[in-house]
């Protein structure tokens, strides 16, 4: 990694919207570090019932956030302690538990300087629901995507298959399950899931995976004088 400069570009967006394939190869393409938060949010939930934490209980949650000992490879694995999570917290048990135990206030009060620090590291693009209007408000770009809802589903049933945890689970739950969660993520009283004033929006429902890339790498380059 370069720089002196030290560069942030925030993507926000609901689940399925395209957000996690984008700002990957954004990042490869910049030369970025990627930062994805919702892995943090999901690697608590792990972490949680792994030990027997309830879901429900912010109090109890927002102090295992305190001490929770995650960190990212160079790969962008996610590890809790010393075990890889980067595959265990991908099911949709963890998709709902993230959605639940971010929307604790002492969960998201925990996780901020977390999330702050670790977006120091380099020039990166960070990946969540309230990048640009709460962790990151002062990032020189940010970018909110979004999708039509089955679209969004198919996407992530895709996703789910291709990685082998589909087995059980259909389109239609997938669909419903997105939507409960949009839905928390939305009318939460903390950090509520909406694009910043300054986002620009993207929706990537017609849109090739390529075209929503190098939109965003041209506006990054432009803006940013990369
Ligand atoms: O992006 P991903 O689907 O991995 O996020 C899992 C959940 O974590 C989301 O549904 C959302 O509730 C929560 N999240 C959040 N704020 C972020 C990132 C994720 O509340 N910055």
């Amino acid at each position: 990694m370069s720089n002196s400069r030290l560069i942030v570009i925030a993507i926000d967006g609901p689940a399925g919207a395209g957000k996690s394939t984008v700002a990957k190869a954004l990042a490869k393409r910049l030369d970025f570090f990627l930062l994805d938060t919702g892995a943090i949010y999901r690697a608590l939930a792990l972490q949680a019932s792994r030990l027997g934490v309830a879901h429900s209980d912010g109090p109890a949650l927002g102090k295992l956030a305190d001490s929770l000992p995650i960190r990212f490879d160079a790969e962008s694995r996610v590890w809790i302690g010393s075990e890889d999570v980067s595959t265990a917290i991908r099911t949709p048990e963890m998709s709902q538990g993230a959605s639940t135990v971010s929307a604790h206030p002492e969960v998201r009060a925990a996780l901020l300087g977390l999330q702050r620090q670790l977006a120091t590291a380099g020039s990166c693009v960070v990946e969540g629901r309230d990048i640009g209007t709460v962790v990151l408000p002062d990032a020189p770009l940010k970018f909110f995507l979004t999708a039509r809802p089955e679209i969004r589903a198919q996407r992530r049933f895709d996703e789910l298959r291709a990685r082998g945890q589909a087995v059980g689970v259909d389109l239609a739950t997938t669909l419903k399950e997105m939507q409960e969660r949009d839905q928390r993520d939305e009318k939460r009283q903390v950090a509520p899931l909406k694009p910043a004033a300054d986002a620009r929006l993207l929706d990537t429902s017609d849109l090739s995976f390529d075209q929503v890339v190098s939109a965003m790498e041209q506006a990054a380059r432009s803006r940013l004088a990369l």
